[in-house]
């Protein structure tokens, strides 16, 4: 069966440190080594590669090349990927770097230097799109605080979707926190972008900085978390979500069914991720979880990488994915039981909202491991937020002379700030919507 191919963009520092994490693991996972050579043993691993790769043969010996841009406004990371342990890897045409960077400005990633290298970037995922048999999409990682992932990340998703109007476009977008912040304009930077990816974006995995800095520094009891630290989960994550996509299994089988099952409103794709098990490697407490404790782990705020309180809101609609030798049925029990028992925290007029796949690989180095994407209405809290920095900045024109010297109207942030104002308020329309209201909805729209 030919495999639906992913085309991945790792976008500025943020994309491209959390890209080779990413890479790093998917490599483990498919038996292939830091130069691409398949090493694994079982055929699982290779049946559907071809997702992520693309098999090229030099001199008799077969490899397997990431499906990859790796793009930066300043070459620092790129280079140090390039010379690293997987350097060799990647294809060297498929780095795309300038000079001197975004400096953390939003406007100069969108609309000044992003926009000088959009056509050489453009060119080159074309050419990696018309090498594909079935493209189902593309995926981002980038980070929404600074310039470039954020900026030109959002300027390359708008050129993406102009041009490839039909594939998925999914986001791994991280957003910035206080506890993690290094410029006082993260805000203004992942405001916009938000703005933009709400058209942009069909599926976007929100990835939030202090949920990360709290699972390391609190569950796996790292001292000081480094970026290392805290995007080895995100990898963990990623490697998860995408699981049923790589390996044969139940369901879901690409983005546009993950997307198609977990998105009821369009406007509302913004997913909070979680993850079990997480645990610090000297404890080994949770080596033995049994499928009804992996399911309500999954479903706990601690192991969520979104700082939200899914018992503020409810949830639209769940994916849950088991990886390791795991029965159908017991999952599907321990998934339906959970519903039950905590029935008000998901909303009751989409039936069947929790879905459940199963992939018997389980990650490198545990026996069993699962993730959920959950589409919950508390991911207001994140923009709620945000959006509370950014409008006591935005009320004094505080640092707008960085975006408008670059070109930018200030009308685009009150547009960026009333957007996500109306999306807050669609979330808690729906938190609050019953199967009564939506009866009387559709009476009066007939
Ligand atoms: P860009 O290169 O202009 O896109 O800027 P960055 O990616 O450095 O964006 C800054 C934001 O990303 C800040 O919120 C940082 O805390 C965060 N960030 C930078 N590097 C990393 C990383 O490797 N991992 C994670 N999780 N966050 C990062």
């Amino acid at each position: 069966m030919p495999s639906r191919e992913i085309i991945n963009l790792q976008v500025g520092q943020a994309g491209n440190q959390v890209g080779e994490a990413f890479w790093k693991m998917l490599l483990a996972e498919h038996g292939l080594d830091y130069d691409g050579a398949y090493k694994g043993l079982d055929p699982l691993q290779l049946q559907r590669v071809g997702v992520y790769f693309s098999e090229v043969e030099s001199s008799g010996v077969q490899r397997y090349v990431p499906r990859s841009a790796q793009i930066d406004l300043e070459a620092g990371v790129c280079n140090r990927i390039r010379s690293g342990p997987i350097g060799g890897l990647f294809r060297p045409d498929t780095f795309v770097t300038g000079d001197p960077g975004a400096g953390n400005n939003w406007a100069k990633g969108f609309y000044t230097e992003g926009a000088e290298l959009i056509d050489p970037l453009l060119d080159t995922i074309r050419k990696q799109a018309e090498a594909c048999d079935t493209l189902q999409g593309f995926q981002m990682i980038h980070s929404l605080g600074g310039g470039t992932g954020a900026g030109m990340g959002s300027l390359l998703l708008s050129k993406l979707r102009e041009e490839y109007p039909d594939r998925m476009l999914a986001t791994f977008s991280i957003l910035p926190s206080p506890k993690v912040s290094e410029t006082v304009v993260e805000p203004y930077n992942a405001m916009l972008s938000i703005h933009q990816l709400l058209d942009t974006s069909d599926l976007t995995i929100c990835i939030d900085n202090e949920a990360l800095y709290n699972i390391t520094a609190g569950t796996l009891k790292i001292k000081s978390p480094t970026f290392p630290d805290l995007n080895e989960l995100i990898a963990k994550v990623m490697c998860g979500v995408n699981t049923s996509l790589r390996f044969p299994g139940q369901l879901n089988g690409d983005l546009r069914k993950l997307g198609m099952n977990l998105i009821p409103f369009p406007r509302l794709h913004f997913l909070m991720p979680s993850y079990a098990p997480f645990y610090s490697s000297a404890s080994q407490a949770y080596q033995g979880l049994s499928i009804p404790e992996l399911t309500q782990a999954l479903f706990d705020r601690k192991n969520l990488l979104v700082a939200c309180d899914p018992r503020f809101g409810r949830y639209l609609t769940a994916a849950t994915i088991f990886r390791g030798r795991v029965a159908s049925r017991e999952a599907e029990v321990a998934v339906h039981d959970l519903q039950t028992r905590n029935s008000q925290y998901f909303v009751e007029w989409i039936p069947d909202n929790v879905s459940v796949s199963l992939v018997s690989v389980p990650p490198v180095g545990q026996k069993l491991a699962a993730t959920a994407l959950s589409n919950s209405t508390a991911v207001q809290e994140l923009f709620q937020r945000t959006l509370g920095t950014f409008s006591a900045m935005y009320k004094r024109g505080a640092f707008l002379h960085w975006y408008t010297g670059e070109g930018m109207d200030p009308m685009e942030f009150s547009e960026a700030e009333s957007n996500t104002q109306d999306l807050i308020a669609e979330y808690q329309q729906y938190q609050e919507a019953s199967v009564v209201d939506e009866e009387e909805y559709y009476e009066e729209e007939q």
